[in-house]
C-alpha cells in the first residue's frame, strides 16, 4: 500500500503482515501486522501519522541485532530506520584534530567504523564488528573493548514524537550510563533516531585499556615496538570478537544471538563483598571491575555476568532444544536452528532462576524484547 501523509511529496511504501525475525540477528518471531522502512527524514512524519490515524503502536527498529521479537509478532507498524549518509559538516575545531562525524541512523555501525578508521580517526575503533546501525548506538550507549559511543557522540539528531518535531538532543540531555540512556530509560518510544554526530580524533592513539587488547598486543608492547595502529586494533578486535562468536560470520551458528542476552551486575561494594565471601568459600574468585562513579553515589563494583552464569550449572554450548549458550561465550543465547521466541524466554528463565538460586542476584536482561 502507498501512503502519502500530510506531506504530498511523502509516498510511503507499507507493507502488510512482514515477517520480523529474517530481520533480526536471534531471527526468532512473528510478523509485523503493518511495516514500513523510513529512508528520508521528511517522511517521518507521514509514518507517525500512519500509526495515529489507527491508533496502531509504532515500533521503531534499526539492525535488528538487539531484539527479542514475540512469536505472535507486532500487531501495529513496525518503522525500520534506513536513512543513510555520513557526512562530515565541520571539520576541524580549533586544534584541528577534532572531527565531527553526522551518520545517518541507518548508516551499518561497522561500516561507519571501517570509515573513520580509514580516516585515520580515534574514538570508535574498539566499538569494531559490532552489528547493527549507528541509529542503535545511543539507545542503549554500546560499549566494548573499553569504549562506549557515548565517549563521543556530541548530539542526537532526533524526531519527538511528544513534541512533534524534530530536535538536536546534545550529549548531556541523552543520559548515558552503563547499557542505558533516555532512549531506552525514561523517555522510551519517545524518539525516532534520525542521525548521530560523533566528535572523533583525527590521528588520535587508539585505546587499549581492555585486558584482552593488552594481552594480544602484550609481545609487541613489551619489546617497545611501534605502538599499534587504529586499524591493527580494529582487526584485533574483530578477530577476538570472531573466536567469541560476537562477530557475525555467516555460517557460525554461534553468532544467530542478540549478542550479549545479560547484563552485568552492578553492586554495592558491600553486596560484593559478600558475594566475593560466598564464592571464596567455594574456593571461587569472582571477576570484578569497578562501576563508573558517575552514575553512583557511592562506589560501586561490576560483576561478570558470564561467570555467574557458568558458575550456576550453565556451560558454553547448554541447550534446551532449540535454543541454547553459544559454544564460544557464556551470555549469549542462541537460536540454534529453528527456535521460536518462547525457546529463548524459557531459557532465559531458566538462567535467571539458576543464577538467583545460587548467588542471590537476578541478572537483567540485555535485549529489547517486541510485543510480549
Ligand atoms: C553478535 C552480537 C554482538 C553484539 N555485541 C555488542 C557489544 O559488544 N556491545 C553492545 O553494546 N551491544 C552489542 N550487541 C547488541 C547490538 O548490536 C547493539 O545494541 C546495537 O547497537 C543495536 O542496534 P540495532 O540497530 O541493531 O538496533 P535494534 O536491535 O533494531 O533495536 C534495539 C533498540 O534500539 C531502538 N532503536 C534502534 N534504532 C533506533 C532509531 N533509529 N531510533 C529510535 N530507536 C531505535 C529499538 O527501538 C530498540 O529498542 C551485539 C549484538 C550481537 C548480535
Amino acid at each position: 500500500m502507498e501512503w502519502t501523509g500530510w506531506n504530498p511529496n511523502s509516498i510511503m511504501t507499507i507493507q502488510e503482515n512482514v515477517p520480523l525475525a529474517p530481520l533480526t540477528t536471534l531471527q526468532v518471531g512473528g510478523a509485523a501486522r503493518y511495516f514500513a522502512e523510513l529512508r528520508r527524514e521528511d517522511d517521518v512524519r507521514g509514518a507517525e501519522q500512519f500509526a495515529k490515524t489507527r491508533e496502531l503502536p509504532l515500533f521503531v527498529m534499526g539492525g535488528g541485532s538487539n531484539l527479542v521479537i514475540a512469536d505472535s509478532g507486532w500487531p501495529g507498524l513496525v518503522l525500520k530506520i534506513a536513512i543513510g549518509g555520513i557526512t562530515r559538516p565541520e571539520t576541524e575545531d580549533a586544534t584541528g584534530n577534532a572531527v565531527l562525524f553526522s551518520v545517518g541512523a541507518g548508516v551499518n555501525w561497522d561500516d561507519f567504523v571501517a570509515q573513520a578508521v580509514a580516516q585515520n580517526c580515534a574514538g570508535v575503533e574498539c566499538l569494531s564488528g559490532i552489528p547493527g546501525s549507528a541509529g542503535g548506538t545511543p539507545v542503549q550507549n554500546v560499549g566494548a573493548y573499553g569504549q562506549e559511543v557515548a565517549d563521543t557522540i556530541e548530539s542526537v539528531r532526533a524526531f519527538d514524537m511528544k513534541e512533534d518535531r524534530i530536535v538536536v538532543l546534545p550529549k548531556p540531555a541523552c543520559g548515558f550510563h552503563y547499557r542505558s540512556s533516555i532512549f531506552n530509560g525514561a523517555e522510551r518510544g519517545r524518539y525516532i533516531i534520525l542521525r548521530v554526530n560523533y566528535r572523533l580524533k583525527r590521528g588520535g592513539a587508539p585505546s587499549l585499556k581492555y585486558a584482552d587488547l593488552q594481552r594480544h598486543f602484550a609481545a609487541r608492547l613489551a619489546e617497545n615496538r611501534t605502538p599499534p595502529s587504529l586499524a591493527e586494533v580494529r582487526e584485533a578486535v574483530r578477530e577476538i570478537r570472531r573466536s567469541k562468536g560476537m562477530l557475525i560470520v555467516p555460517g557460525d551458528d554461534d553468532c544467530r544471538s542478540a549478542g550479549s542476552f545479560f547484563k552485568n551486575p552492578v553492586l554495592s561494594e558491600e553486596r560484593f563483598k559478600k558475594l566475593a565471601e560466598r564464592a571464596a568459600s567455594n574456593g571461587l574468585e569472582i571477576p570484578s571491575y569497578p562501576a563508573a562513579r558517575s552514575q553512583h553515589k557511592d562506589a560501586q563494583r561490576k560483576v561478570s555476568a558470564a561467570w555467574l552464569v557458568e558458575h550456576s550449572g550453565f556451560a558454553k554450548g547448554y541447550a534446551v532444544g532449540a535454543a541454547g549458550i553459544s559454544h564460544k561465550h557464556a551470555l549469549a543465547l542462541i537460536n540454534r536452528g529453528d527456535a521460536k521466541a518462547s525457546d529463548i524466554v524459557g531459557l532465559k528463565d531458566e538462567i535467571q532462576h539458576g543464577v538467583q538460586e545460587a548467588w542471590g542476584i537476578l541478572l537483567e536482561p540485555e535485549p529489547v524484547f517486541v510485543g510480549f
